[in-house]
């Protein structure tokens, strides 16, 4: 009789894992793709898979063969019971297997014969499996897994350098002071909001800002007082920065960036005067600032996607209305449509 196996005592193990790979919900992928073709091959099987199992769900991330879907409940899975054990498990014939006597799907599948072995993290969670199917039933008496053993790890070292790959271009995107997106991923993102705004015909708008009397305050706390300013000044960007979408990034020096997608100058305005407002309440000293307190000039621009705009005149009007909010005596905001 088919019992639901109890959560394996590492679930929570295995789901800190899985979400930190990021591997969940990304495409089929080539990389297992060619490691079930292996084993379908090898294993002369009808359809050979690779999946990853969630708290809900079982995702297949690479099927060779045709006759399962790229997704099942985990409850409703056969490769549960090696979530559970993290043991391999060989079935001759599923439709007469007792242990899937009354398992939801199992018995009607067009395929007889199963094979499985789990895809375990170096500290022994199952976080997935490897799988093979076929047609016609077959004897399980010493059935030969090394195969699909070695391409189980191959597989897990796959995932690993996921990892890493995930890792590195979250570390190649990231200002090292203040944790925000740098330049290089500031520019990515102005590029695609722009896309974005042409596709969507919603205007784009961008604020450029850049402390005031910076170098006054390096010259007279020090560069790492400085450093702890800027840190903090991210952090009330990033705060003001409430949608999903919206970017903030330190652009270079003491100099930052908000990208507002789908926000007309009005929105833009208001982002940038409550910004201004935050960074009074955050109260960051500044021994030659105005009223003795860190503040803020804005540039403000908002680009209307029928004309045909680009990341070029974007930066370039915002730090024009940048320039014009420091000659106009700083701690302000200037902004404005295109051109
Ligand atoms: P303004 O109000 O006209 O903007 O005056 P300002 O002194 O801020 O002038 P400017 O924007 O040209 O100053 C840039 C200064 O920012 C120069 C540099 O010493 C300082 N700075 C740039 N990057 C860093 C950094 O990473 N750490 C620190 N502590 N200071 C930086
Ligand atoms: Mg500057
Ligand atoms: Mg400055």
């Amino acid at each position: 009789m088919f019992v639901v196996p109890p959560l394996p005592a590492n679930e929570a193990e295995r789901l800190d894992f899985l979400l930190s790979c990021g591997i969940l919900d990304t495409p089929q992928d080539e990389r297992f793709g060619r490691l079930t073709r292996i084993a379908s091959r090898v294993y002369e099987a009808d359809v050979a898979f690779l999946s990853f199992v969630d708290d809900r769900y079982q995702w297949m991330k690479a099927i060779t063969g045709d006759g399962i879907g790229s997704s099942i409940e985990r409850e409703r899975s056969v490769c549960q019971i090696m979530i559970a054990s993290g043991e391999p498990l060989v079935f001759g014939d599923m439709q007469k297997e007792p242990k899937l006597d009354g398992h939801p799907v199992a018995p009607f599948l067009p395929f007889r014969f199963y094979a499985g072995v789990p895809l375990l993290t170096p500290a022994g969670a199952a976080v997935g499996s490897l799988c093979i199917l076929k047609r016609e039933p077959q004897d399980a008496e010493g059935f030969d897994l090394s195969t699909l053993i070695d391409l189980a790890a191959v597989s897990m070292d796959e995932v690993e350098l996921w990892r890493l790959n995930q890792d590195l271009e979250r570390a190649a995107q990231t200002d090292g002071l203040t944790s925000i997106a740098n330049r290089r991923a500031f520019d990515q993102a102005l590029e695609r909001a722009i896309r974005r705004a042409h596709r969507t015909t919603e205007p784009l708008s961008l604020l450029l800002l850049d402390l005031d009397h910076f170098k006054a305050l390096n010259d007279t706390a020090g560069h790492q007082a400085g450093d702890e300013v800027l840190r903090r000044f991210a952090g009330v960007l990033a705060q003001a920065a409430r949608r999903p979408d919206d970017v903030a990034a330190r652009y270079g020096g003491e100099e930052f960036a908000l990208i507002l997608p789908a926000t007309d100058q009005m929105g833009a305005l208001e982002v940038a005067q409550r910004l201004r407002e935050n960074l009074a309440a955050a109260e960051i000293r500044h021994p030659r600032g105005i009223d003795g307190l860190v503040t803020v000039s804005i540039g403000a621009v908002t680009g209307d996607p029928a004309a045909n705009i680009s990341a070029e005149m974007l930066v370039s009007a915002a730090d024009g209305r940048l320039y014009e909010a420091k000659r106009a005596g700083r701690n302000r905001v200037v902004g404005g449509s295109l051109p």
